[in-house]
């Protein structure tokens, strides 16, 4: 620890952390909402928290627990594929560490509380706008089963900020808001990559053997803090820091895995938000699909589409190699290669286990079940359909029975399907070509006039992607509208036709049939999520958060921490329930309104 920072911008040649000297209070904090999930990590209830008239202040870093150490994280990273040099917890501060009897070893921090040694010209504040997303999102994942750093609190204040967040020069004041976060470590790929080019970027001379020490140091403390298995099970450096390695290999391709199954996309999967134990870490400009399509951007400001949602394994396994990188010496080059070798193998085997477990297909694995996922999704990209909502759907398909009429029985799981698809005049809007790009612009206009410099050009994402929405629009205007339609039609019927037979399958004519059908209808009702943390969903909390009304987001929050569960039907009057028409009580799992598609996140 570098015990001499002070606030303001400076680099620090020796320290993973520094300590934050002082406070910077908000102006009547109000707490929004409180996750009862994460206090009772704590050991606390959110009524206890409540009962205290310090708690707000508590919470957003106003005020200080006995025993708190303030201190910011330094680390680095690679942003947008180049390294980016010193970053470090620029609006972050750690609070100290929480051990329970029961519920493990906690850090806490909060996000939001000011500046710290690494906010270089930043103010180190949140608004509420980012602020609920993060809380709500971190709980979010957690309920559905995917590991991520958690959110106890939101607070927000009368302090209020300048912010543009449009990114178009428009600057409004928005409401300074703090999240406190827990997790048992905050630790990144980038908290290594400081080690590697320190002296390069920061200008300052020093023994590199000072280096070397701390770089062990740290990785000591990860392995033998959040790793005990592995420190127990070798005597020799080398092979337990690449058993390490491999493991956080293994957690992270799992984790990019279960992002894939929901439509999960995390936005700026730079190192520095790589966290060392697989957590999804830094919720930013986050998105969860609406419309499947696996060009998908969430962050407004990855123009280049970087860290689009197909790209998001093989920018996992990017990521990793820097981490090695960063390991230098402590991990053979060559073991490092042949663990990131099997990145792609081991993500692909998460996929599709977890694929499979969203078409209940649990009894048995055929080599074709890759193929039937891979036609799903091109039958979803085509006719726009919604990620969430189809999967979802997909438990309605009838069990094969005997000599039916196929395309009798699934035709009205279809017509429920096809109702949570764009429709033509939404394909056209989604499908047309931007260009809001010169740069692209001209790129695209070569490959004309110069077809030997665009191919040079031709599969970067950006490029890539506007030549796919070319061919597509292409196709949707030369089609006849009510000839698309049946085509449609007759993609999901042919689909959910082939995924009846690969059902069928599933018994193997010995078992009780009955306990099979059960088990999938559990297994799929357990995977494909009812409900997730749509924008659509965040902006409407956001809003009426910022008029004072923090009944949404406590709404929304109670509905993410239950996404698997069907509410009651609403009913009618007369005692009638529609199940069909998915008249749900909440309305969190119906298509999203039009204006979901124009929400910008940067
Ligand atoms: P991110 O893209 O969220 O991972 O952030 C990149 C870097 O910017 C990190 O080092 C953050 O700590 C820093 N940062 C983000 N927001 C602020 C802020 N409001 N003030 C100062 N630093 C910030
Ligand atoms: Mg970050
Ligand atoms: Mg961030």
């Amino acid at each position: 620890v570098d015990v001499s920072a002070e606030p303001g911008s400076r680099t620090v040649p020796g320290a993973s952390f520094s300590r934050v000297g002082s406070l910077h209070p908000l102006l009547r904090p109000t707490i929004v909402a409180l996750s009862q999930p994460s206090f009772s990590l704590l050991g606390l209830t959110a009524q206890e928290v409540l009962d205290d008239p310090l708690a707000p202040e508590y919470l957003s870093g106003s005020r200080l627990l006995a025993g708190s150490e303030p201190a910011a994280h330094c680390y680095c990273g690679h942003q947008f594929g180049l390294f980016a040099g010193q970053l470090g917890d620029g609006a972050v501060m750690y609070l100290g560490e929480v051990e329970s009897d029961t519920q493990g070893h906690w850090e806490i921090q909060v996000k939001g509380a000011g500046v710290t040694p690494y906010s270089r010209d930043g103010d180190g504040r949140k608004v509420l706008r980012s602020s609920v997303r993060e809380f709500l999102c971190s709980e979010a994942m957690f309920a559905l089963g995917i590991p991520t750093t958690r959110a106890a609190s939101l607070v927000t204040s009368d302090l209020h900020i300048g912010r543009d967040p449009l990114n178009n020069g428009e600057r409004i004041l928005e409401r300074c808001s703090i999240v406190m976060r827990l997790a048992p470590s905050f630790i990144r790929f980038g908290s290594f990559e400081i080690f590697l080019g320190r002296d390069e970027f920061s200008g300052l001379q020093g023994p590199s053997a000072g280096r070397h020490d701390n770089r062990a140091q740290l990785l000591d403390y990860v392995i033998e803090s959040f790793y005990p298995h592995i420190q127990q099970a070798h005597n020799n450096r080398r092979e337990r820091n690449l058993s390490f390695f491999r493991e956080v290999m293994m957690r992270t391709a799992k984790l990019v895995a279960q992002w894939q199954c929901v439509g999960f996309c995390h936005g700026v999967l730079n190192t520095d938000n790589m966290s060392i134990l697989g957590l999804t870490l830094d919720y930013g400009p986050f998105g969860f699909m609406d419309r499947f399509d696996p060009d998908f951007v969430c962050n407004a400001s990855d123009k280049r589409r970087r860290y689009s949602y197909q790209a998001q394994p093989s920018v996992c396994r990017w990521n990793l190699a820097r981490l090695a990188e960063a390991l230098g010496s402590e991990l053979r080059a060559a073991d490092a290669g042949a663990v990131l070798d099997d990145f792609m193998p081991t993500y692909e085997a998460f996929y599709l286990c977890g694929m499979r477990k969203k078409l209940g297909l649990v009894r048995k694995e055929e080599a074709e079940d890759r193929e039937v996922v891979s036609d799903l999704l091109r039958v979803m990209h085509n006719t726009g359909a919604d990620f969430t909502n189809t999967f979802r759907l997909l438990s309605r398909v009838p069990w094969p029975e005997g000599e039916d009429d196929e395309r009798a029985t699934v035709g009205p799981v279809v017509d429920l399907i096809l109702k949570q698809c764009a429709s033509i005049e939404e394909l056209k809007v989604a499908n047309k070509p931007t260009m809001e790009d010169r740069e692209l612009a001209m790129i695209l206009s070569m490959a004309h006039t110069n077809p030997v410099m665009f191919g040079m050009v031709a599969d970067r994402p950006d490029v890539a992607q506007q030549l796919e929405l070319m061919g597509r629009l292409k196709e949707l205007l030369e089609t006849d509208q009510e000839e698309l339609k049946e085509k449609q039609r007759g993609d999901w019927i042919r689909w959910t036709c082939r995924y009846r037979r690969r059902l069928a399958r599933e018994f193997d004519g010995t078992s009780d049939l009955h306990l099979v059908k059960k088990e999938r209808l559990r297994v799929m009702k357990s995977s494909n999520p009812r409900v997730v943390l749509r924008n659509y969903i965040a902006q409407n909390a956001i809003q009426a958060a910022d008029k004072g009304d923090f009944s949404e987001v406590n709404r929304i929050l109670k509905v993410l921490e239950d996404p698997y569960t069907d509410p009651e039907p609403l009913c009618q009057q007369d005692g009638t329930c529609d199940e069909t028409e998915k008249l749900f009580a909440d309305g969190y799992d119906a298509k999203p309104p039009a204006w979901a598609q124009k929400i910008c996140i940067t």
